[in-house]
């Protein structure tokens, strides 16, 4: 894949390089904010899951900015410092990180609770789906001890099969609970099938778009020059992740020692077994 290549295929990836802001996902809490003015009267925050950092710039922009703000953020991932914001390098879903989150807020209770926690994703969707709800009910957890009465919850969520099962949870600590998509974010996460329950046990809570249905649309491509006519120029990531875990196959390959592609010739077994079927 070429350099461009995201950039063609991500509007909001390129906006997000070219505005500052480490990752695309900025967006999506600005695009609620505009909706659910999220940041009105915060001046305490915690960004659950927040490498490499794009949600806390934009906390620490917001409430950070005039001094008396303060943000705490949490990922299990080294984050490059930003201004105003507190970092822990945890798991979330361990007893000891929620601890520590915990001891930060003794007797003065965060305003806000945010969390993009996004398990690596294996493909097997219902493993996936699972994995994202645990790490939603650990962030939940953690907000049941940090936030204020009243404070505010925000987490990403996969509308997946058994949403009703998270959404009838979150009920239990909420007066209020609903389902918010940012224009910014993608389509192609959603279940047809979502919200299976029937009877009782199934609930529905009240979806809500927010972003200007004029901005950018997530799921299209659009071209480069965005302008049209001013010509495209490459911009570099704000914030490269600090330790990914391709680093070591970088170093291998900056020594030329990376494993190089096995063509079938050079391959020592030259037949092909099939199993019976
Ligand atoms: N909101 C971030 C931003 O704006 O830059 C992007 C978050 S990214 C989509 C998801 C993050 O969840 C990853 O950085 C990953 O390390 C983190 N994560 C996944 N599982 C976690 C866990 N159990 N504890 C802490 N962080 C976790």
């Amino acid at each position: 894949m070429g350099r461009t290549s995201k950039d063609k295929r991500d509007v909001y990836y390129r906006l997000a390089k070219e505005n500052g802001w480490r990752a695309r996902s900025a967006f999506k809490l600005l695009q609620l904010d505009k909706e659910f003015q999220l940041f009105q009267g915060v001046t305490r925050a915690v960004d659950l899951c927040a490498a490499p950092g794009s949600w806390s710039q934009v906390l620490s922009q917001k409430i950070g900015g005039q001094g008396s703000g303060h943000v705490v953020a949490v990922d299990l991932q080294a984050m490059a410092p930003l201004p105003g914001v507190v970092q822990i390098q945890g798991d979330i879903t361990q007893l000891s990180t929620a601890k520590e989150i915990i001891q930060h807020f003794k007797g003065c209770p965060a305003d806000l609770v945010v969390c993009d926690g996004a398990p690596d994703v294996t493909g097997l969707h219902d493993v996936d789906e699972y994995m994202q709800a645990q790490l939603l009910l650990a962030a939940l957890n953690i907000a049941t001890h940090v936030l204020k009465p009243g404070g505010c919850f925000v987490a990403k969520i996969f509308r997946g099969r058994d949403v009703t099962l998270l959404y009838s949870q979150l009920q239990v600590f909420f007066s209020s609970v609903l389902c918010a998509k940012p224009r910014s974010s993608r389509n192609s996460s959603i279940d047809p099938d979502f919200n299976q329950l029937d009877g009782p046990t199934r609930i529905i809570v009240p979806f809500v778009t927010c972003g200007d249905l004029s901005s950018y649309d997530s799921d299209r491509s659009y071209p480069l020059d965005l302008e049209g006519g001013s010509e495209y120029k490459y911009t570099p990531p704000t914030q490269p992740p600090i330790s990914p875990p391709y680093q070591e196959a970088c170093t291998l390959k900056r020594k030329g020692q990376l494993a190089k592609e096995i063509r079938p010739q050079d391959c020592p077994i030259s037949r092909v077994d099939t199993f019976p079927q």
